[in-house]
């Protein structure tokens, strides 16, 4: 099944208690893109400035990512910074230059509009909408977002599009935003109600939880030694689960407990590298490996008293 996505392209500067990186690729829908394209046919929707180097279009359609759908403009391609505090889980914006996304209307191509799974990464809601209008019959819609969108007025936007995805895919901060509460059982009920089946509450170094009508699950973020640029995990973690389930064809609860670790394992190895570098050469293999010692992390024999 082909994945269509829509989100940002970007150029980001990262700062880490370590290190320093400028103008290297990023955005929702690079991270989703480069991962997703390991298990699946990935279809982009996104708006990149005169300024983009080629390099990073060739390295997507070397994966076989279908770029028909991303739109050149006049101007500077979207730039963001961020600076990784020393726990290097909390992070500061520092920029955020909407650039050529100001002006972005998105116009799929034909062959995009039987996509099977939408997946709406972090963008302004508006963009989201627009898509999703344009998509016929998708199976699987998922939906991303963030603290920026989730504030007036922009939240209005989003409001009506709960209701149409079957999933969201957000942060802790971002699930106590949208849902008033701080408990995050409370807060994913509270969501649910708004129209959502599927609710994913990424954590950071703490996993993902999923609820949804087969209860509580949850994914441990794996346990790594180095962190090198936690920047894209939750994109990646969506592009994980997301082409997992396009690979499966099916969106019961337990493909989409499965989808949650190989989006666990996809995060797990975002982080690993700078931008998407850690997906250059890594194997489907590789992936598969990290999924199964994802089962090792909880297994044990029965207790027996
Ligand atoms: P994550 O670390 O998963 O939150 O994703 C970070 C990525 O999101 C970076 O590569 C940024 O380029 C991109 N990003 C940051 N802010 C925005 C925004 N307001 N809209 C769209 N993408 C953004």
């Amino acid at each position: 099944m082909s994945v269509l996505v829509v989100g940002s392209v970007a150029l980001d500067s990262v700062e880490t208690p370590r290190d320093k990186r400028e103008d290297i690729l990023g955005g929702s829908a690079s991270f989703f893109s480069t991962v997703a394209s390991m298990l699946t046919s990935v279809r982009l929707v996104a708006v990149v400035g005169e300024d983009f180097p080629a390099e990073h279009l060739e390295m997507l359609a070397a994966r076989g990512v279908d770029l028909e759908g991303l739109q050149k403009a006049d101007g500077r391609t979207f730039r963001w910074s961020g600076r990784y505090h020393g726990d290097m889980v909390g992070r500061t914006t520092l920029d955020t230059q909407l650039n050529v996304f100001e002006h972005f209307k998105p116009q799929l191509p034909d062959s995009y509009r039987d996509s099977d799974l939408v997946f709406l990464a972090n963008i302004h809601p508006e963009l989201q909408g627009d898509v999703l209008a344009q998509v016929k019959d998708a199976k699987f819609v998922a939906l991303d977002t963030m603290n920026f969108w989730l504030t007036e007025p922009h939240v209005e936007l989003l409001r009506p599009l709960l209701k149409r995805v079957d999933a969201i895919i957000l942060n802790d901060e971002e699930a106590r935003m949208l849902s008033g509460q701080h408990n995050l059982v409370k807060a994913a009920a509270a969501i649910r109600l708004m129209g959502v089946g599927h609710v994913v509450i990424k954590r950071g170094d703490a996993g993902a939880m999923l609820f949804d009508d087969g209860g509580i699950f949850w994914a441990a973020a794996f346990p790594l030694e180095n962190v090198v640029d936690p920047t894209g995990a939750g994109d990646s973690f969506a592009g994980g689960f997301m082409a997992y389930l396009a690979h499966a064809g099916a969106f019961n609860t337990m493909e989409i407990r499965r989808a949650m670790i190989v989006g666990s394992a996809a995060a797990s190895f975002a982080v690993e590298d700078f931008s998407v570098d850690r997906f250059r050469n890594l194997t489907r293999d590789q992936l598969l490996a990290r999924c199964a010692a994802f089962a090792k992390l909880v297994e044990f024999e029965s207790i027996v008293l």
